[in-house]
């Protein structure tokens, strides 16, 4: 592919001093058929539209679009890795983003309070949304929550619109890619087969992923086990296991009743394993589970990580292999 554009680059120099010969006899009014042919191609090159402009909210939303679109679209991402989702106040620049943009696509399920205010700020009144939870039937709290601190105010659990979660199940994540895929198409129908074809290819992904899972999962049923954000019902639920506790953890240092309540709890539901999330150093929390005889292992809820929409595929392997391991 590459030579061929390199050969094509140097006919194109070659041709130069003829166009320029044709041009000029093409003023005195003596062109031949042939050569006007060649002024036609090299006058009129392929004229390039703007790449449609697509912003996402979140990590988990950026790479589902990103893998449906591919290049033929501009994508960009408002709360980029590393800052929290759930609490998330909306940025002049976020405004600007959306001002400009084509397309915003959203989790939806109340994940992106600042969303609505953010859009109607940035006046724009051709954007087109596009809620990936569209088709989807939310999880409303079936995860009983323990909390630590007593009296710290309900933020992120408090699912009105039920869990917003779903990218962590693969067969939702299916349904997400759907979504992304029609209402790109709508948007910009001139990249239909674009977006049929990489969304067709993400989904076969989908597709293994799910039968690695339903392999892996079926030999531990029932397998419960406690987490420290009510990320992972729609998981559970999809390849039976049970996702029985929440531990509101503080993000600072546990104390000594917090301690207690984690222990209490996990005695509480017989659980067989304890999942925090990558990047979480707790000494206090890997204290407790010696005290305890259980490992603690990590589960991603990708609300942070890469941006490759590979990366999708590498976490939920790893959430994997920490499930089975922690259930085993
Ligand atoms: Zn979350």
């Amino acid at each position: 592919m590459k030579s061929h554009r390199q050969i094509a680059a140097k006919i194109r120099k070659s041709f130069l001093p003829i166009i320029a010969l044709v041009m000029l006899s093409a003023i005195y009014g003596c062109t031949t058929t042939n050569s006007s042919k060649i002024v036609n191609e090299e006058a009129t090159p392929a004229q390039k539209l703007p790449k449609t402009k697509v912003v996402t909210t979140f990590l988990p939303v950026y790479l589902f679009t990103k893998a449906v679109t591919g290049d033929v679209a501009e994508v960009d991402i408002l709360v980029k890795p590393g800052t929290e989702i759930h609490e998330y106040q909306g940025t002049p620049a976020n405004v600007k983003a959306i001002a400009t943009a084509n397309v915003v696509i959203k989790n939806g399920l109340g994940l992106e309070e600042f969303l609505s205010d953010t859009i109607k700020n940035a006046r724009n009144s051709q954007l087109v949304e596009i809620d990936v939870s569209k088709g989807i039937e939310p999880i409303n709290k079936i995860s009983p929550i323990d909390k630590t601190v007593a009296g710290e105010h309900d933020h992120d659990h408090e699912h009105t619109f039920g869990n917003p979660h779903i990218w962590l199940d693969p067969v939702l994540a299916k349904q997400q890619i759907i979504n992304i895929r029609d209402g790109l198409i709508i948007a910009d129908p001139g990249n239909k087969a674009n977006y049929e074809t990489n969304a067709a290819s993400y989904i076969q992904k989908l597709d293994n992923l799910n039968n690695e899972f339903q392999q892996t999962l079926k030999k531990t049923p029932n397998c419960t086990f406690i987490t420290f954000h009510d990320a992972f019902p729609y998981l559970a639920k999809r390849y039976n296991l049970k996702q029985v506790a929440v531990v509101e953890i503080p993000e600072k240092q546990l104390s000594p009743t917090d301690v207690q309540k984690i222990v209490n709890t996990v005695k509480k539901y017989k659980t067989k394993a304890l999942f925090s999330e990558p990047g979480l150093d707790n000494k206090l929390l890997t204290s407790i589970s010696q005290d305890l005889q259980l490992t603690v292992r990590t589960l991603d809820s990708l609300e942070t990580g890469d941006t490759n929409p590979e990366y999708y595929f590498k976490a939920m392997k790893t959430n994997l292999e920490s499930l089975a391991s922690g259930c085993k």
